[in-house]
């Protein structure tokens, strides 16, 4: 089997009327489906309970988007079973097959673009653009996980050792458990998702129970792609009340997840405790928070770090791992800056993500937006508020774009991860204090760099300890293939996605030695 060459799949162009159009008429359609029932997927069977678990458009909280079955610990159990049992008939598959289920789900997604965003829109409260970028790196996960699978499937290199024939295998893990956020609802759920897939895994998908709607589309996708239903069960629940029980489960092989410090810490030290019966040492992949900075020099174009903050601090509402929630820039310009970044953030647009007129939407849901107003009541005692500082009109959960100024790095705002459209910036003596208090930061995921002084770009290279560094543009918006993903220290397991050493992580290597 071949594929044509990798390439990241277009974002639409929403200023041209058709486009235009077709998202106006996907989010009709969609529209006309929100309050539908979900039932939990295992092993093959559709399975329904008593409670409900319903997810909400934050930016009209009084719409119901999916009503799912809420899991308890024996359905969750019963998944891993499940899946362990069937594991052997879907990792025997030749690796074509399951190639060809990503392909065809990559088709699928990419012919129903406009309807997965809808669904993103009234579901995550992502604005059209976000949402397209979300569908785009969903397509672009299966298509590069399609590639990389029949590179690894294929003959490997090995050195020749004289009077034998020496063959490298993966084989992949078994059974294993993906736990997405609802920030990606689709681009990362595909994601873990068909990686644990395409290498011969069965999965268990438990999606954010704020998200879980986007999540059982994608599994319908995968279905209809021909992935077999016993590879996949899709077990929503809050991850509370089912998530110890996943990880734990003697059957389960791995746990792929994404999400937060706290929740990713747990799971790594569940999954380490073998329980009786357990034959393996589980593989954790946890890819987890950021407090992603941005460093300005003084000789740089001030205005595109301007930009480049406001972005990254205020695209999707500040909810991105990568986002920027520390702008740090050097005394010279520091006045200036601020100057420029109050305008500007002042005249960003919040409202229902449904309008397209509105470059800011609402934060995921209530107890979000109370975590996130108290940072803002902390930042008014650790720094100087200069523009935002409290809720936006409307029923959603809308946050005015919030920006304080001079905060010290010793500061909470400074240094834990806030998760909203709020941004602190802190004053450096010049490029080496700045990179030293970027560096101030138990995460270690994005980071970004703008001035015009070629030695500093190179010590930004070498000294900025991120996972992901962008000099002379924003830490957002990181592309499958072009920019592999995952960050250092408290940001997770130091795993790439969409890069070429992903798959690997859901394979074991076995080397067979004949003598000839
Ligand atoms: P979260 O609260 O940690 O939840 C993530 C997932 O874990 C959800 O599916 C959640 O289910 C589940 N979960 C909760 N408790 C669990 C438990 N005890 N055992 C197993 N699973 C459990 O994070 P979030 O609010 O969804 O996402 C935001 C976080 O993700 C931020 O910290 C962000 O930086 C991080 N993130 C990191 C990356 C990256 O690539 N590094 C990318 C995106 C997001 P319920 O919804 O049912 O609780």
């Amino acid at each position: 089997m071949q594929l044509p060459e990798f390439h990241n799949e277009a974002l639409t162009d929403f200023s041209r009327p058709e486009n235009r159009a077709a998202m106006e008429a996907a989010l009709a359609k969609v529209g006309s489906q929100l309050g539908r029932e979900y039932p939990l997927r295992i092993g093959g069977e559709a399975v329904r309970t008593r409670q409900a678990l319903r997810s909400l458009n934050p930016s009209h909280p009084s719409q119901v988007v999916g009503v799912h079955s809420a899991a308890g610990v024996e359905l969750a159990r019963r998944s891993i079973a499940a899946a362990h049992e069937y594991f052997p008939s879907w990792a025997a598959r030749p690796a074509a097959e399951r190639v060809q289920v990503l392909v065809s789900t990559a088709r699928i997604l990419r012919e129903r673009k406009h309807e997965f965003s809808a669904w993103m829109v009234y579901e995550a409260g992502k604005t059209w653009p976000e949402a397209d970028a979300d569908t785009a790196e969903a397509i672009d996960f299966c298509e590069f996980y399609a590639r990389e699978a029949l590179r690894l499937s294929g003959p490997q290199p090995l050195t020749p050792v004289p009077g034998e024939k020496n063959e490298l295998r993966y084989l992949p893990l078994g059974a294993g458990v993906v736990i997405p956020p609802w920030n990606f609802p689709l681009a990362i759920t595909a994601g873990m998702t068909t990686a644990a897939l395409v290498t011969g895994n069965t999965v268990v998908l438990k999606p954010s129970s704020d998200s879980p709607t986007i999540a059982a589309q994608f599994v319908e996708a995968l279905l209809e792609a021909g992935c077999p239903s016993q590879a996949i069960s899709f077990v929503t629940g809050s991850g509370s009340a089912i998530g110890d029980a996943l990880v734990e489960h003697p059957l389960t092989r791995f746990v792929a997840f994404t999400g937060s410090k706290q929740v990713g810490l747990r799971i790594n030290e569940l999954a380490a405790k073998p329980q009786p019966g357990q034959r393996w040492i589980k593989r954790v992949v946890a890819e987890m928070g950021g407090k992603d900075a941005i460093v300005v020099d003084s000789d740089c174009d001030l205005e595109k770090a301007v930009d480049g903050v406001l972005v990254s601090a205020f695209g999707y509402q500040g909810q991105k791992c990568s986002a920027c929630s520390r702008a740090i820039v050097v005394n010279a310009v520091y006045d200036a800056f601020l100057e420029r970044l109050k305008e500007k953030a002042r005249r960003i647009r919040v409202g229902p993500s449904e309008d397209p007129g509105n470059y800011m939407g609402p934060v995921i849901n209530d107890r979000a937006m109370n975590s996130i107003l108290g940072y803002i009541e902390t930042g008014r005692q650790e720094g100087r508020m200069i523009a935002g500082g409290g809720r936006a009109s409307g029923d959603g959960y809308f946050i005015e774009p919030t920006v304080i100024a001079d905060v010290d790095s010793r500061a909470r705002i400074f240094q834990e991860e806030i998760f909203g459209p709020v941004l602190a910036v802190t004053r450096a003596r010049d490029f080496d204090h700045a990179l030293e208090l970027a560096n101030d930061t138990e995460y270690g995921l994005t980071g970004a760099a703008f001035t015009n002084d070629r030695a500093r770009l190179d010590q930004a290279r070498d000294a900025f300890f991120v996972g992901n560094l962008y000099l002379n543009r924003k830490c957002t918006g990181a592309m499958v293939g072009g920019h592999p993903f995952g960050g250092f220290n408290m940001s997770g397991t130091d795993s790439k996605a969409g890069g070429p050493d992903y798959l690997l992580l859901f394979t074991q290597a076995k080397v067979i030695s004949e003598k000839i």
